[in-house]
């Protein structure tokens, strides 16, 4: 197993960690951020990358491409998800790690932010070969991972299952029971009740909270909902079940309408029992994937993967809200055409940030060895929300800028206080 510490920042890096540093400019402009504090978070910490030698179920060995980047840990030790994908690389890792400190700094949380992946297609592996794969991933990373040091969770393409292997493998290594090293753990294994439906969770409050500001009405508005993986899923069911009529719906096998509302619980149902996708699900006309999000809706959930809301379909977006439920859906040049025609994006550092609240409950859990009921999980993270929303869209008000720049400048004022009280030196 070859471990290779790279120079972060060192190699060219494109769209992605391109678009982190452009919103993290242009905040860093409007706050008149500190070029130290700036210079400091341009660069990430640390960035590890290997390459796991796994054996497959042919006898032959397969080389994969992985990495874990530690953006910042000013605030807290390291937190972020790993993801098996594959357009896994250097920057994607670098650019998702950030947004984890900018996320856990919005939230408020004592954390820093990383992010890890490989490169694989998760759907193309055995189940004896996504063990192996996460087990070499936890070898080879086993001196970065720690529980007041680098914590993972699940992220695209991981769950609980990979969080359950990679805590056994720590543990086997380390000689001794640590929980609180990864989140999103199976419940028996020391996981939180409501981590599942988190981030989904986060996706419904951070809406009501949008919709409360702008005075709309929930009997009256219609939501598109791209992705029905574990976001999007959870987060059309708690909106649904918040009486709002959900008209769009989509997978990556179809998109679904229907201006009457999708019954969401056939729809998961459905999902369910056809091998997690919609494919031939019968609630809604079919429409393509663009046409999903660009179709008659009020408030549009992006819950899929990034850039799919880019300077094309921007101008024909009619949602006059964006609620992001994945990291990084809009491009940077879309949020300007969005800007000027009025639609309030509420960004993903903001909206996505269930997911790793419950994590933080998970770890206190953990730590506490004291295990909380569900309702109580979800009062606490839904304070939390509705805490970090108030805090974004006042940040927004005064600055007079959109709830994207308000929230990094809700995380960077942070940071830069917590820069400032432990010194640069
Ligand atoms: N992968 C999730 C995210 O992007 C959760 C991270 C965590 O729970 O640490 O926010």
């Amino acid at each position: 197993m070859a471990t290779e510490t790279v120079q972060p920042g060192a190699q060219n890096h494109d769209s992605m960690f391109d678009s982190v540093l452009a919103r993290l400019d242009a905040a860093a402009r409007l706050m008149n951020l500190s070029d130290d504090v700036a210079k400091i978070l341009r660069n990430p910490q640390k960035l590890v990358k290997v390459s796991l030698a796994v054996q497959m179920d042919n006898g032959k060995t397969e080389i994969f491409e992985a990495y874990r980047c530690i953006h910042s840990t000013t605030l807290g030790p390291s937190k972020g998800g790993i993801r098996y994908a594959m357009d896994v690389c250097q920057d994607e890792v670098m650019a998702l790690a950030a947004w984890m400190s900018f996320k856990c700094a919005v939230a408020n949380l004592p954390y820093g932010g990383g992010k890890g992946g490989v490169k694989c297609d998760p759907k193309k592996l055995s189940l004896g070969e996504l063990e192996r794969l996460t087990r070499a991933y936890t070898k080879s990373m086993s001196d970065v991972f720690g529980v007041n040091k680098d914590i993972p969770a699940p992220d695209m393409g991981t769950s609980g299952r990979e969080m359950a292997w990679l805590l056994d493998e720590f543990n086997k290594i380390k000689g001794e029971d640590s929980p609180g090293v990864v989140t999103g753990k199976p419940i028996v294994l020391g996981g939180s009740l409501g981590r599942d439906a988190a981030t989904g969770r986060g996706v419904m409050v951070a809406t009501i909270c949008a919709m409360e500001k702008l005075n709309l009405d929930l009997k009256e508005v219609t939501v598109a909902i791209q992705g029905f993986g574990n976001v999007g899923s959870h987060a059309a069911r708690l909106i649904a079940e918040q009486d709002i009529k959900v008209v769009a719906i989509s997978d990556h096998t179809t998109a679904l309408y229907n201006a009457n509302g999708i019954d969401i619980k056939a729809a998961i149902a459905y999902a369910k029992n056809n091998g997690n996708v919609l494919k031939g699900f019968s609630g809604g006309t079919s429409i393509t994937n663009a046409e999903l999000l660009t179709c008659k809706c009020d408030i549009l959930v992006p819950a899929a993967i990034q850039n799919v809301i880019t300077a094309e379909i921007a101008p024909s977006v009619k949602a006059r809200l964006i609620i992001e439920g994945a990291n990084g859906p809009t491009t940077p040049e879309a949020d300007e055409i969005l800007k000027d025609k009025g639609v309030i994006v509420v960004p993903d550092i903001l909206a996505n940030g269930g997911g790793v609240t419950v994590s933080y409950f998970e770890w206190v859990q953990n730590k506490m060895g004291y295990y909380w009921p569900e309702a109580e999980v979800n009062q606490k993270h839904d304070l939390s929300m509705q805490v970090a929303f108030d805090n974004v869209w006042n940040n927004a008000t005064e600055y007079k800028t959109t709830m994207r720049i308000g929230a990094y400048i809700t995380a960077l004022k942070k940071i830069e206080l917590g820069v400032n009280f432990k010194g640069k030196f």
